[in-house]
């Protein structure tokens, strides 16, 4: 193997600096019986780590997928994932293991979950205005170092947005760089990858594939989290693709009831279909919306629900938000 950085035209990085341990995993860890989650190719399991009692997630990757090895893409993720080692709200790699038939990655535990739960949520511990402005500033920031580093993520949904504790809650955490691709060097990404209410137009188009294809799952993602609602979800994949290439999204009253008209605006500036003229990660993060102060009450899933008791003068003057913590 070179020592130089080992890319294929694929845009994907195949050297990692990471020692891949061939112990067996279970002489340095015990798996804490909980399972986290679980994607298509991958299980998530809490674990501890027995020299220092300290609790992780380990990520089991299938080396052999539908018949094909792909070693390669996990190599791949590792190598992201140390690109970003530097970024507080890229989740960190602590170690990796290989088996015959699996890798796995001992990460960071994120213990508050899916910002997802969060999203769908029907019992009012859904995310206020406020709750998504502090949220949404820290996934642009991790994406931006990410895009500064020419590392596009292509799978940002609410289900690889995790949260170090759920209440109070925490920072987010953002996993799951199967996808992820290197911009510079790379000749073609013309295929459909990703999660279909989440992707850009241009994907669909089998358009060069950039940084603004990230940009653009943000802006659906902050309209989930900010409305519960997925904006282009159709029927069927193919009803969603339509939706999507036609932009074709509800920005009613009764959709923003409670929300600010600023991020509205904000949601408007990502999901614009010409990728070269959507805001950037950089541009996003100084936009007016993240720096104002919506109305504290200001809680839209809640507010559909039971407008008129949040519509109390008094209460918005004696209830104050407990700040979180720093
Ligand atoms: P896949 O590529 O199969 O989607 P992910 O990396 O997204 O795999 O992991 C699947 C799920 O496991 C995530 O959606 C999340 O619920 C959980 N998970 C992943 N990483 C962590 C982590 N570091 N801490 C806690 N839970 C995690
Ligand atoms: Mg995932």
């Amino acid at each position: 193997m070179p020592d130089s950085a080992m890319m294929s035209k694929n845009g994907m990085l195949t050297t990692i600096h990471t020692r891949i341990s061939a112990d067996p995993f279970t002489a340095n860890y015990d798996l804490a019986g909980k399972e986290l989650g679980r994607g298509k190719f991958a299980v998530v399991k809490k674990c501890i780590e027995k020299a220092t009692r300290k609790q992780y997630a380990a990520k089991f990757l299938r080396k052999r997928r539908r018949g094909k090895d792909c070693r390669m893409d996990i190599l791949n993720e590792i190598a992201v994932l140390e690109s970003a080692k530097a970024n507080p709200y890229v989740v960190a790699l602590h170690e990796v293991y290989e088996t015959n038939t699996e890798i796995i990655l001992v990460l960071e535990c994120a213990a508050g979950g899916e910002i997802f739960d969060q999203c769908v949520t029907d019992d009012g511990t859904a995310f206020t205005e406020k709750d998504v402005i502090r949220l949404a500033k820290q996934i642009l920031t991790g994406v931006a170092f990410l895009h500064r580093n020419n590392v596009v993520h292509l799978d940002l949904k609410p289900q690889n947005i995790l949260l170090t504790s759920a209440r109070p809650l925490g920072e987010i955490r953002i996993v799951d760089f199967g996808l992820s691709r290197r911009m510079d060097n790379i000749t073609e990404v013309r295929e459909i990858v990703g999660t279909p209410e989440y992707v850009a137009p241009e994907i669909l188009n089998y358009e060069p594939i950039s940084t603004a294809s990230d940009m653009w799952s943000i802006g659906v993602l902050t309209y989930v989290m900010l409305t519960g609602q997925s904006p282009f979800v159709g029927e069927n994949n193919q009803e969603t693709f339509l939706n999507t290439s036609q932009v074709n999204i509800d920005y009613s009253q009764d959709t923003f009831e409670g929300i600010s008209s600023l991020a509205v605006d904000f949601i408007k500036s990502l999901l614009v279909k010409n990728p070269r003229k959507r805001a950037t990660a950089d541009e996003s993060l100084n936009h007016p919306w993240l720096n104002s102060l919506p109305h504290p009450h200001s809680h839209p899933h809640l507010h559909a629900r039971s407008a008129s008791s949040l519509d109390e003068p008094e209460m918005s003057q004696s209830e104050s938000e407990p700040e979180s913590p720093a």
